[in-house]
């Protein structure tokens, strides 16, 4: 005898609510008939696709690429999300990162997280002066004076002096709105509308210098971290990448805070990166760069957002194709964050994505290893998108 239940699963009818349950059914060795209920970890289901669709590898852009995006240098010293001096760790060496451009086609490399200072003047001269026209260098905020009285003077002369270093254009981190605090590390969060940060911007507008910002994280990032969470995964094996409760704004106010500074400062260019960080929204994204003519964006590292939905996306991109700016978050050895790392096949990735008409596919027996197209696509994201 099976019941109702075990019927229904067994034509197929609720094997939609088995998959999410993360259980599978198969039958037990003794009695082909019988089904047993057996649990899975949802870190070990690695499906493959059924899908018997054309695949296409395009190993170099049919045009000459810029990747506005990467993070070729970083922060020697954080805490608590927050860059506390200027030291610089250097990624990769000028020898594999032109080896991968030359054969994929990159004509240059914008590294945002440049810091200022000596590290700033290190990054630059082992990279924009070395190779001109090669690599572009961004500067960032020095977030360790903030407590100075006069901090937005100082920060005002900071980009001024970073440009005059060779710095190409400032970088904001979401450490701006979710990690900065009134004492730096404690205290409550400082908003990304604070009047104390509006002599920075203008300094960026007035030097013609694009500010890369990031505000905000996936919406994931700010519900519960439990089975009904597209970013399950990630947040359980980061949870202090969850934004969710505790004195954390929403994902709204975040986004709000940071449209009155675009409000405010007309004069000064935003590249709102990984699109106009609200990917899971489209409609939101293009009301964005319709009210705000100083607004553009990158679309790195979103490309799991982009790909599940493949039509909204197509016009979207048809219709901002002059406000869209090529970006891949790409990070030498980012071994951390599995969709950014630079090499050969993230930027055949994206090159597949926008140049051709492929479908979702998995590769036959391929674990969804780092940079499958089909990970990015379908299972949205693992970084933390930096
Ligand atoms: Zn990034």
């Amino acid at each position: 005898m099976i019941n109702r239940r075990q019927w229904l699963y067994g034509v197929g009818i609720m094997a939609g609510t088995a998959a999410q349950s993360g259980s599978v059914l198969a039958p037990s060795a003794g009695d082909p008939q019988k089904t047993q209920h057996r649990t899975l970890d949802v870190s070990e289901f690695v499906p493959t696709s059924m899908l018997q669709v054309h695949e296409s590898h395009v190993e170099r852009a049919r045009f000459p690429v810029i990747d506005f995006h990467t993070h070729i240098t970083t922060s020697a010293s954080s805490e608590s999300g927050v860059a506390l001096a200027s030291d610089r760790q250097f990624l990769g060496t000028t020898e594999e990162l032109l080896a991968v451009m030359d054969r994929k086609h990159i004509r240059a490399m914008v590294n945002l997280t440049g810091g200022y200072e000596k590290g700033l003047d290190e990054a630059i001269a082992r990279y924009d002066r070395a190779f001109p026209g090669r690599f572009y260098t961004f500067t960032e905020p020095c977030c360790e004076r903030w407590k100075e009285p006069n901090y937005p003077q100082v920060q005002a002369q900071a980009i001024e002096q970073a440009h005059r270093q060779g710095a190409r254009g400032l970088k904001i981190l979401k450490t701006l709105g979710l990690y900065l605090r009134e004492n730096i590390t404690s205290g409550e969060l400082v908003k990304i509308d604070d009047p104390r940060f509006d002599p920075m911007w203008d300094a960026c507008g007035r030097l013609n210098m694009p500010v890369a910002i990031h505000v905000s994280d996936p919406l994931a990032f700010f519900t519960l971290t439990d089975r009904f969470n597209e970013r399950y995964e990630e947040l359980n094996n980061h949870p202090n990448w969850s934004f969710h409760g505790r004195d954390f704004p929403s994902n709204a106010e975040l986004l709000e805070a940071r449209n009155r500074v675009f409000a405010r400062h007309p004069r000064t260019q935003f590249v709102v990166l990984h699109v106009g960080n609200f990917s899971e929204n489209l409609a939101n994204v293009a009301e964005n760069l319709d009210r705000f003519p100083n607004m553009t964006m990158d679309i790195a590292a979103r490309i799991g957002e982009l790909g599940r939905q493949p039509r909204s996306a197509r016009k979207f991109f048809e219709t901002y194709q002059d406000r869209i700016l090529f970006g891949t978050d790409a990070t030498p050895h980012g071994d951390e964050y599995p969709q950014q790392v630079f090499n050969d096949q993230l930027y055949e990735i994206y090159y597949r994505f926008l140049e051709t008409d492929d479908e979702f596919r998995l590769r036959s027996g391929e674990d969804p290893a780092p940079g499958a197209m089909a990970y990015l696509r379908y299972q949205s994201a693992r970084n933390g998108s930096s």
